[in-house]
């Protein structure tokens, strides 16, 4: 599984809506990826924090961002 793949499944993950083989490719591709594991977390937290507050959906904008933000530290580290 690469990067893009793991982002591209990161929310069903969340949401427990991925195949049991999907799933365990993802954990597989965390456990060797820091900043998969990074994005992981930063969109765990921001997902219970817009539950908390309810009323409040996960914005695209915010999933938008979030992605962009990976691809640029994958850039850099030139991990992609
Ligand atoms: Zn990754």
């Amino acid at each position: 599984m690469t990067c893009k793949e793991a982002i591209d499944v990161l929310a069903d993950f969340l949401e427990q809506s991925l195949t049991d083989e999907l799933a365990a490719a993802l954990e597989r591709h965390l456990v060797d990826c820091a900043p998969c594991r990074a994005y992981l977390s930063t969109y765990r937290k921001t997902r219970d924090l817009t539950r908390r507050t309810e009323r409040v959906p996960m914005p695209e904008e915010m999933k938008q961002r979030l992605h962009q933000f990976l691809r640029k530290r994958l850039r850099r580290t030139g991990a992609d």
